[in-house]
């Protein structure tokens, strides 16, 4: 696809439509297990209690996973599970030699020592790419799993061929879970973007994001990138997911940003599916490095 054939916003952006993206990257993966003949590849996840929305996404992972052409193993403990009992369930999947990839769902119950739970999966089952080990190796530039949502935006820019060399970006949000790993990929090797981490206690947010011809904004506050956010052309991606009386929305006002940027995600539909999709190619690489047998193309 040539980047006269992407969509555009009614302003003109290019819409970056993650879900098209997950559709075609699942599609491709389908095709690669099809090709291998079919391996059985095990993409398992652990979900504790009743979290609604951490249901709807475990589900949604599930679905895609078969579509893929994965089998799809699903383990849910109640909200009352005690540390052991969810420790001996990861532990049991990490054991267990038909099981590639593991995913623990967050956030868990608050009475669960998280960190201690992640560390019992081993790093080559960690398609989440969570753990220390996972995010050691992403320091190190060493082969591992990188975390799904970050390693989405980067197939976003990729696909809608956003010049990253020598550009300036700005991520806003200092997570583990997404803009630390964002920073690391951004700056990497061959990518070679300019990176600027912003958070709660950056002076002069705005102006520092307007310096980016790449933002990302990873922070859960509804509207909180405005047009005077962003430099004319600059490519937006939204991560943050705000729950409000109009459904979910992102981190950018989309109506007010849309008119200024280059390109931008909508959200819904942007960078969410598109962790899906990471999470899917990195249980297929998992497998790679457990010695199934599945070829690049
Ligand atoms: P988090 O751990 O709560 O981190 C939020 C970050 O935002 C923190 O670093 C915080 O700074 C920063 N922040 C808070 N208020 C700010 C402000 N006014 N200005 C600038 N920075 C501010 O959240 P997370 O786990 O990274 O998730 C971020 C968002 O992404 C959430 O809405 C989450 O639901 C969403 N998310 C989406 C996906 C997806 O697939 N699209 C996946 C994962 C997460 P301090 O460090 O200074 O407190």
């Amino acid at each position: 696809m040539t980047a006269t054939d992407f969509q555009r916003t009614p302003n003109g952006a290019v819409l970056m439509d993650g879900n098209r993206l997950r559709d075609t990257r699942v599609g491709m993966l389908a095709g690669r297990l099809l090709q291998a003949g079919s391996p059985s590849i095990c993409l398992a996840t652990v979900l504790v209690g009743d979290d609604a929305p951490s249901r709807v996404y475990v589900s949604m992972k599930h679905r895609k996973a078969v579509e893929a052409g994965l089998v799809s193993r699903g383990l849910e403990l109640p909200s009352e599970a005690t540390q052991d009992e969810v420790e001996s369930a990861v532990r049991s999947l990490a054991r267990d030699p038909q099981v590639h990839g593991i995913l623990v769902q967050l956030p868990l119950p608050g009475h669960l020592d998280t960190e201690r739970i992640l560390a019992l999966i081993p790093a080559e089952k960690d398609v989440d790419g969570l753990t220390e080990r996972s995010l050691g190796r992403l320091v190190r530039g060493l082969p591992g799993h990188a975390p799904c949502t970050p390693l989405g935006v980067m197939r976003l820019i990729e696909h809608y061929h956003v010049a990253t060399q020598g550009a300036r970006a700005v991520v806003v949000g200092r997570s583990t879970l997404v803009g630390l790993p964002q920073v690391l990929l951004l700056g990497r090797k061959g990518i070679d973007a300019t990176v600027t981490l912003a958070h709660s206690r950056t002076s002069n947010l705005a102006e520092v994001c307007r310096s980016a011809d790449i933002l990302i904004a990873a922070v859960g506050q509804a509207g909180l990138i405005t047009a005077e956010c962003v430099k004319p052309g600059a490519t937006v991606i939204d991560v943050g997911v705000s729950r409000s009386e109009h459904g979910l929305v992102g981190d950018v006002d989309f109506d007010a940003v849309e008119p200024v940027a280059g390109a931008i995600t909508p959200m819904p539909g942007g960078t969410g599916p598109m962790t899906i999709a990471c999470l899917l190619e990195n249980t297929v690489a998992a497998a790679v490095m457990q010695g199934v047998d599945v070829p690049l193309v």
